[in-house]
């Protein structure tokens, strides 16, 4: 007789469970809340720091970032005006849960904040299983990782609300085909909503910007 035991089923329902707290408190804060993924390098804390000069006197903004180690990318969040910046270091876990997202939220009163920007653990695995109970999931890709990333990380893919497409000032010097790379989105997500740009040169940076200005908005 085999018995079969379903651990990772059992985590990652708690984990939902907790999510759905997470979302309650942050909907009755009246918060807009995004949860930017990519792999390591791929410019979640740059394009974070090219965001937020653009919401000042906009949007009061929370940043959380998720690193196995350092506070590095808080301190950047920080220096680059968000309004509150938490450093969770994840002790050696590949992705942020949602009960690393709730102690950070315990150290923040939200009703202070009209965005919070939660910055996930570099990985193109995991961190799309765990929800965390913010309102959008984003990706980031970007042009050096190569065209293939959404063929060999399909998961990824397929559960966000919308695809960065970070470092396009680099498309003349490496060789990536858009065709083949948006071929690869549209099969695991049919339409998703995606935002060419450069975080460096600032090209494109307006529509992501004036997206998430209309979201808190909506709010
Ligand atoms: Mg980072
Ligand atoms: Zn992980």
């Amino acid at each position: 007789m085999t018995i079969r035991v379903p651990i990772v089923e059992n985590i990652l329902n708690a984990n939902d469970h907790l999510a759905e707290q997470n979302r309650g408190r942050i909907d009755s804060a009246g918060v807009f809340s995004i949860n930017i993924m990519a792999s390591p390098g791929a410019g979640k804390t740059s394009l974070i720091e090219q965001t937020l000069p653009r919401l000042k006197d906009k949007l009061r903004v929370a940043v959380v970032d998720g690193d196995i180690a350092t506070s590095i990318d808080a301190d950047r969040a920080a220096n680059a005006g968000a309004q509150a910046a938490i450093q969770v270091n994840t002790g050696g876990d590949c992705h942020l849960d949602a009960v690393m997202l709730r102690g950070a939220l315990e150290q923040l009163d939200l009703t202070q904040f009209d965005l919070l920007i939660v910055e996930n653990v570099g990985n193109l695995v995991c961190p799309a299983s765990f929800k965390l109970g913010t309102h959008k999931s984003i990706l980031i890709a970007s042009i050096p990782e190569g065209d293939d990333k959404p063929y060999k990380y399909p998961g990824m893919y397929r559960g966000v609300d919308a695809l960065v497409i970070n470092k396009i000032d680099l498309l003349p010097y490496v060789p990536f085909k858009m065709d083949y790379f948006k071929h690869g989105v549209e099969v695991l997500n049919p339409g998703v909503l995606t935002f060419p740009l450069s975080a460096k040169t600032g090209e494109g940076m307006d529509a992501w910007v004036d997206w998430l200005i209309g979201q808190v908005k909506a709010m």
